[in-house]
């Protein structure tokens, strides 16, 4: 096996036996970290020297529709939620070809990776048949980051003539065809898990039907539910399946914003985990992202970015806002019982922000005794970032490498991001072949125009929109 080492890192471990220190080494024998100390030394090692270098675990975004990346700024003009589903899942989704959604997933991955996310929970619900499948699986393949790719179902338009997307069962032979095939083994890069419609937008039978079938094959389910009331498929779904045995830690919830405290409790109680995507869930929604609200019943927050036509999905920008957008729950709480400013110290901190986006998202996927920390035994999956640029170089001083990555990096300060042993990005450039990225590129332009056209999509951003009557 080869092994690198990196020397003289400031790490931020994410492991608390390890904690943050500085000058330190990481010894990597071939996918796997193992050692992590001062003053290491190998025979044969290559040497990578990490003075100036924060390192990081790689970050996990734990709920992303990476197929949508061709389609990135049109959502400006778009009012509510109701607008991303008319114009997203209602029409354009209904033009992609199998080609569109591999283009989607690669670009989409390679930017992740640019960005020093490792890994990814791919929530993919634009899959209509197994082609199209197996095109998204290529491309993530491709791209090298670690991922869960969570085999979603399309919702398009209900038609007089066909059975509407809400009745229709999870199909089986694909989850055979795959668990059976390439998802055999879960000790590789590429692992499944089931993107289920769940009761907010399915049929309670249909949620039944598709958890049993998630847990049949040994799959975490994941769905997206909001819990709000008046506006799901069924009000008292969380609380029957509960009730029924299946909720468990094999099923994770996206969003969870608008749960009760009752059902919240309900939820976690079982086990669920949920993730947060706050930029969707503030833009779009009348209550707070689910983060540190969960924390009194034992939940673990995990973050992610969610839907790349409204806004960078970079997990650098997520966990930044994730820790803005509770820090200013805090403070609006304790000014409610007139006790703000905190007496003492906050209740979140950069630091609580960047364990959602990494040991956070790890566990949500099961994958924690992999990856989310810098720790002997696990997986080599980390981001380093240079603390010489101009973004970084007095921030890097403050004596606090957590406080710099959350409050400062930008995608352009990752210098180097490795998966699981392997470089994915090294001296700031993705590792893959730059004359074929440039052709993508241009394939993938050429993809949005081509569906946006036959959608009849118009661009409106919000500037060409009716502007608002601003009284003084
Ligand atoms: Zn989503």
């Amino acid at each position: 096996m080869s092994l690198t080492l990196i020397k003289n890192a400031t790490l931020v471990s994410m492991d608390s036996h390890i904690g943050n220190p500085e000058a330190t080494d990481i010894l990597i024998d071939g996918g796997k970290i193992a050692a992590v100390g001062k003053n290491l030394s190998a025979d044969n090692a290559t040497v990578i020297d990490a003075s100036h270098h924060i390192v990081i675990p790689g970050m996990v975004n734990a709920h992303i529709h990476t197929w949508e990346f061709p389609l990135r700024g049109i959502g400006a003009g778009w009012v509510s939620s109701r607008d991303y589903h008319g114009n997203m899942h209602q029409n354009l989704a209904t033009r992609y070809t199998a080609r569109d959604v591999y283009l989607g997933n690669l670009l989409g991955a390679l930017n992740q990776i640019h960005h020093g996310t490792t890994t990814i929970m791919d929530w993919c619900h634009i899959l209509k048949d197994a082609e199209m499948t197996d095109a998204a699986i290529d491309a993530l393949d491709e791209s090298g980051i670690r991922a869960v790719f969570g085999r979603g179902t399309v919702k398009p338009p209900v038609t007089a003539d066909t059975t509407p997307y809400y009745k229709i069962p999870f199909p089986r032979d694909e989850i055979h065809r795959l668990r059976t095939g390439r998802f055999a083994s879960d000790d590789q890069l590429l692992t499944l898990a089931m993107a289920i419609l769940g009761p907010d937008w399915g049929e309670y039978d249909v949620a039944v039907h598709d958890i049993r079938l998630a847990r049949e094959y040994g799959l975490i389910n994941s769905a997206h539910t909001y819990g709000r009331v008046g506006k799901r498929k069924v009000e008292d779904g969380m609380r029957r399946l509960a009730k029924e045995g299946l909720l468990g830690s094999d099923h994770n919830i996206a969003h969870g914003n608008c749960f009760e405290e009752d059902e919240l409790k309900i939820v976690l109680d079982a086990g669920c985990t949920i993730t947060s995507t706050c930029f969707t869930e503030m833009m779009n929604y009348e209550k707070p992202a689910m983060l540190s609200r969960m924390l009194k019943y034992g939940g673990t927050p995990s973050i992610g970015s969610d839907c790349d036509p409204y806004f960078n999905s970079s997990m650098l920008w997520v966990t930044r806002h994730a820790f803005h957008h509770q820090r200013e729950l805090d403070n609006r709480t304790l000014h409610a019982v007139k006790a703000w400013p905190a007496a003492t110290q906050h209740a979140t901190h950069p630091r609580d922000a960047l364990y959602w986006a990494t040991m956070g998202g790890a566990k949500a996927l099961k994958l924690d005794h992999k990856i989310g920390s810098i720790t002997p035994g696990k997986q080599a999956d980390f981001a380093m970032f240079d603390t010489t640029g101009m973004n970084l170089f007095a921030a890097a001083q403050s004596g606090d490498p957590v406080h710099a990555v959350v409050m400062y990096a930008e995608a352009a300060d990752v210098k180097n991001v490795m998966v699981a042993g392997q470089w994915k990005k090294r001296d700031g450039e993705l590792v893959y072949d730059k004359a074929k990225l440039a052709r993508l590129r241009d394939d993938v332009l050429a993809s949005r125009l081509r569906m946006m056209h036959e959608s009849n999509y118009v661009y409106q951003p919000a500037a060409n929109g009716p502007q608002p009557e601003y009284r003084v």
